[in-house]
């Protein structure tokens, strides 16, 4: 793969790649529940491969750090397995990552999400990190960058989370993670809607467990690698046009 991939490469190589690379994407993932079928690593590894698959397509004008393989997991703590950060843990690492590449040079950034879960704390980080140093910050949820194939192909009321969406996206960039024998639809209690519903005019904390029976949501049966192929691809584009118009802005 022709791809700047900072854990692969030697300080020569990235001496190398820094006369070309203006961004630095960083993936952001998160090691939690995701029902029976797709592996806890599910958002991190997502991150990474979208990242590497974005860092090919943008060549040579981006390079990837390491992931981040945790994330904000609080609402899936009642199944074993998942590990959550504090969110201000998350900020300060990312403070740290942003620093130390702009101390080699970087000034632009984009954090390439996994994880919904991360999004709050993501964005104070941005905030924080871009008016404390000399830099400039975008942060996505990246699949939300292939709103036109959700927005047709995507039929459930509620998905977003071991869902056909993200299991599409698994069964495309990373399926040796989704145990394909347990694929199955959400498992649901009937007074989810009001603790989950995201045009809710009121949002309030809420906990999987009291959700879903699962860990799912949707319905997953639907999902498949032609799914996953539209989705990531059609991100894919729109984030690489954003990484041009990025290059190309100038701060006035
Ligand atoms: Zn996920």
């Amino acid at each position: 793969m022709n791809a700047f991939i900072l854990p692969k490469m030697t300080w020569p190589e990235v001496k190398e790649a820094l006369k070309t690379a203006e961004v630095a994407l960083i993936p952001i993932g998160a090691q939690e529940q995701h029902g029976h079928l797709i592996a806890e690593g599910c958002d991190s590894y997502r991150a990474e491969a979208f990242s590497a698959r974005l860092a090919e397509k943008c060549f040579p004008k981006v390079i990837v750090t390491p992931t981040i393989n945790y994330g904000i997991s609080p609402h899936h703590m009642d199944f074993p397995g998942t590990i959550t950060l504090r969110p201000e843990t998350l900020i300060n690492l990312l403070e740290d990552i942003v620093s130390s590449l702009n101390k080699h040079g970087i000034k632009k950034f984009l954090f390439v999400n996994g994880h919904g879960g991360n999004n709050a704390p993501m964005a104070v980080a941005a905030e924080n990190i871009a008016r404390k140093y000399d830099v400039e910050i975008g942060h996505t949820l990246f699949v939300r960058a292939a709103k036109n194939t959700i927005k047709e192909e995507i039929h459930s009321e509620y998905f977003g989370h071991a869902c056909e969406r993200e299991v599409s996206e698994c069964l495309y960039m990373v399926p040796e993670i989704v145990r394909k024998d347990r694929i199955e639809k959400a498992d649901m209690y009937d007074s989810f809607t009001v603790k989950y519903a995201e045009d809710n005019y009121v949002t309030l904390v809420h906990q999987f467990n009291e959700l879903t029976k699962n860990g799912n949501l949707g319905d997953p049966t639907k999902g498949s690698y032609e799914l996953g192929e539209k989705i990531i691809e059609e991100a894919l584009e729109n984030i690489s046009i954003f990484i041009d118009e990025f290059i190309a802005s100038k701060r006035s």
